[in-house]
């Protein structure tokens, strides 16, 4: 409670009340959030601009920490005396550093909504879309990933009308380019079946998730951690129909996936290569997360438990808590493991798991080994 009044406050000292005569004649400040006229004034970066405290507030916590400083030199306007070689070189730069800009405020917001933090996913997906806007302009086809974060975030929200009309948006630029990438293509279906699943069309829910699968497949392969994401969507539609065996053989299939995904990274890692391959990066580690631990759940609550797949996703969780650096939550899941592994025919995993909690205890009680 403490902590969260700190924060607050910590929050609140960062803005001070906006000074209208400060302003250039003529250069009226929005707030970021909602577009109104603005009264408050970010301290930091002195570029951003709020309508109130509680908008500000937002989109501190949604974004506006991560980029802060990044705003600095794409909002200030280059000296008008200076030599037409700086103007060209400010233009080059602003542009590429307002494409990073795309980049991070797209990751922040696609790891808010993995967690399952829709509202605080909108400012960091506005961002993104205003970025992209600025730089490729209003129909292009680089819009079109904002509009799926937004469209999502609403979907969480419940807002279906609203994620409706960002996923028209996006169907409409897609079909306008028949050279759209498979990528764009799976995740404006997955987001569509999201749709359909929460309008209770489950028929046009599994089609859409189909067509996900297909798109996804086309680009990353069958056996991969993007493509089981659909699987997984599909076996929760098949959840909802009562169609258990299906929904589970489908569970399954997604708990494999990642299990020899993280078994692959958790080797390159213990080998002690420099040559790291690319961890999970955040957003990826939050979507695991969030969906293994939603299969166990399932597989609590239901009347036939899967030992195997239970061993196979708590195997999960370990491996990915222990590169994810959290050793406790690495160590209990990996006790929950090796108790399950117990009870499977299948003994194979038994090994493999001690070894990742001997590890996991060892660095526990040696934390300077631990890079
Ligand atoms: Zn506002
Ligand atoms: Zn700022």
């Amino acid at each position: 409670m403490n902590s969260m009044k700190g924060s607050k406050s910590k929050v609140l000292s960062l803005i001070s009340t906006l000074n209208p005569l400060a302003n250039p004649r003529g250069a009226k400040k929005l707030c970021e959030l909602c577009e109104k006229p603005s009264y408050l004034q970010c301290t930091k970066c002195r570029v951003t601009f709020y309508c109130d405290s509680e908008h500000q507030q937002a989109d501190w916590v949604g974004i506006h920490e991560k980029v802060c400083q990044l705003l600095i030199p794409i909002r200030t306007t280059v000296d008008f005396h200076s030599l037409q070689a700086d103007r060209d070189n400010h233009c080059a730069q602003t542009l590429q550093r307002q494409e990073e800009l795309i980049e991070i405020s797209r990751a922040v917001a696609q790891k808010s909504l993995f967690e399952g933090k829709y509202q605080q996913s909108l400012p960091a997906s506005q961002l993104s879309l205003r970025c992209a806007m600025n730089v490729y302009g209003p129909r292009a086809l680089q819009l079109v990933p904002a509009y799926l974060l937004l469209a999502e975030a609403n979907i969480g929200l419940g807002s279906l009308a609203q994620a409706e009309e960002y996923l028209s948006q996006a169907e409409w630029t897609v079909m306008k380019m028949p050279e759209c990438s498979h990528t764009i293509r799976h995740q404006l279906h997955r987001n569509l079946g999201r749709l359909y699943a929460a309008k209770d069309n489950l028929e046009g829910a599994l089609l859409h998730f189909a067509n996900d699968v297909y798109y996804s497949c086309e680009e990353h392969g069958l056996e991969n951690i993007v493509t089981c994401g659909g699987y997984f969507l599909m076996a929760n539609v098949f959840t909802k129909q009562g169609k258990m065996d299906i929904a589970n053989s489908l569970y399954t299939e997604v708990a494999s996936t990642w299990h020899s995904h993280l078994t692959t990274l958790l080797d390159t890692h213990t080998q002690g290569s420099r040559m790291l391959p690319q961890l999970l990066d955040e957003a990826q580690q939050a979507e695991a997360d969030q969906m293994l631990r939603a299969m166990l759940e399932i597989q609590e609550s239901s009347p036939k438990q899967d030992a195997a797949q239970k061993v196979l996703v708590s195997h999960s969780l370990a491996m990915l808590w222990f590169l994810g650096g959290s050793l406790d939550k690495a160590l209990d899941f990996g006790r929950q493991a090796l108790q399950l592994s117990q009870l499977v025919p299948d003994h194979s995993l038994a090994e493999p798991i001690q070894i990742l909690m001997q590890l996991a205890a060892e660095r526990d009680q040696h934390p300077t080994n631990a890079s």
